[in-house]
């Protein structure tokens, strides 16, 4: 069963992974800060994408690339004239709302109103705003709405200076602006997001094959970072579904709270994106093959995974709650390598003799990984809070520890516990934390 909605935002809030942004002025809609547990969350989400995408391969290279680039960019890749949502409005209650979004076209989902829309209109997503003191239409520019196009206008100056051969890839991780209609359903939809991009260039008779391979590779990377098998959908595009430079695309659905909705799209982009920056830019964009001697556009094969989406999903997906002697406890049963903190280091009471050894533990441990020391309330109560920010592990200091220099570990899903001595504890963690 999907875990409640209003569990996870709750949990979300109370422990400190996602906060609504600027709060104390009432806050704004649709942005959303992240917490301590938050940040560590979607850094290891992103961490590990970047680990399969590009530590891991010899064929794929990292760029970060400017948020704010040439308005000619946006021309080129038709988000000036294509990058647009219809948009009606209630005449009944002025609500506005994405028209391909509703459940019943006629019907306005926020007061009820039948027939009440007006005619849609094609709103485009782009955040615009001035370069410079002036603001004209001169120096009008965009925030990006996909981080993808800063890889297109890059690709010769990383084919020549990582003397990349195809098929290779371009990978980037970063802030992404889309002045969404209708955001909502917490950090799911929202104006300010991150995604995680890569463009995989090759011969155009081998892109099938390619995207083939990306869709099963993705599929893999959800699955082995723990995500429940059941609650994903693989589900290709109709012809009618497709984007305007797109071939095939392949959505990656998650059963979300209120049912299916996309984490990611592995798309087929042709050679659409290259040869409309050549066109638009004058520059030679074409592939020179030296063993063959054609010179052609490289075809890319994109899977584009909304990060902080992601992260949300891989929350929902952790959330348990379970009967342990006659109580509920709640766990994040996270992959080890998404846990905001990995070790918790608990003193069994705040006496001073404790409090030392468990900082000299602390201090063997947190240059390898993420520990949190706490030495307030009960131990039980302690570990209940470990269980539901997700933590595989927690180290306990007893007043045995001063005596026999040996701690305990308790394991989060089991709650099983060794006892162990402090010397043997970060080979003992090390087996059982993976990179
Ligand atoms: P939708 O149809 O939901 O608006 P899209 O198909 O336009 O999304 P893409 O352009 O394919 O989305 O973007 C790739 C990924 O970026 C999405 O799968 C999603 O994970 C993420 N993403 C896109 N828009 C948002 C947003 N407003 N908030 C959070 N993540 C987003």
């Amino acid at each position: 069963m999907p875990a409640d909605f209003d569990t996870i935002v709750n949990l979300a809030k109370k422990r400190g992974f996602v906060f609504q942004s600027s709060e104390i002025y009432g806050g704004i809609r649709s942005a959303y800060d992240y917490g301590p547990l938050g940040v560590e969350l979607l850094r290891n989400v992103k961490d590990q994408w970047w680990r399969s995408m590009v530590q891991m391969r010899d064929d794929i290279v990292g760029i970060d690339s400017a948020v704010i680039q040439s308005p000619k960019v946006w021309v080129a890749s038709g988000h000036v004239a294509s990058f647009t949502d219809p948009l009606v409005e209630c005449r009944a209650c002025h609500n506005r709302h994405r028209l391909d979004k509703l459940e019943d076209p006629n019907q306005c989902p926020t007061c009820g109103a039948k027939d009440s829309f007006t005619e849609a209109r094609e709103f485009n997503l782009m955040f615009r705003t001035h370069m410079g003191p002036v603001e004209s239409e001169d120096n009008a520019v965009f925030l990006r709405p996909e981080t993808a196009q800063g890889i297109f206008i890059n690709f010769e100056n990383v084919r020549r200076t990582a003397r990349k051969r195809l098929p290779f890839g371009i990978a980037q991780v970063g802030k992404s602006f889309r002045n969404e209609i209708t955001p909502g359903q917490f950090v799911f939809r929202t104006r300010e997001f991150e995604q995680m991009e890569m463009e995989y260039f090759c011969r155009p008779e081998e892109a099938d094959e390619w995207f083939r391979y990306w869709v099963d590779e993705r599929k893999k990377w959800y699955i082995d970072l723990g995500m429940t098998e059941e609650n994903l959908q693989f589900r290709e595009h109709e012809q009618d579904e497709l984007s305007h430079y797109a071939a095939a695309t392949y959505d990656v659905d998650y059963r979300f709270p209120w049912g299916w909705d996309e984490l990611e799209g592995i798309a087929n982009r042709t050679d659409f994106d290259l040869r409309a920056h050549a066109e638009y830019s004058g520059e030679d964009l074409t592939y020179f093959d030296p063993q063959t001697n054609e010179r052609f556009y490289p075809y890319v094969i994109e899977p584009s995974a909304g990060a902080t989406r992601t992260t949300f999903a891989f929350l929902i997906d952790a959330y348990h709650e379970e009967e342990v002697r006659g109580e509920t406890r709640a766990v994040l049963k996270l992959d080890p390598r998404l846990s905001p903190i990995k070790v918790a280091v608990l003193p069994l009471s705040k006496k001073d003799e404790l409090v030392e050894v468990t900082n000299r533990v602390a201090d063997r441990l947190r240059s390898r990984w993420m520990i949190e020391v706490d030495v307030t309330q009960s131990i039980g109560r302690r570990y209940r809070r470990q269980d539901e920010i997700g933590t595989p592990y927690a180290v306990t200091v007893d007043f045995d520890t001063l005596d026999d220099d040996q701690v305990t570990i308790r394991d989060r899903d089991t709650m099983e516990q060794d006892r162990i001595p402090i010397e043997n504890l970060v080979a003992y963690l090390s087996d059982r934390l993976p990179v």
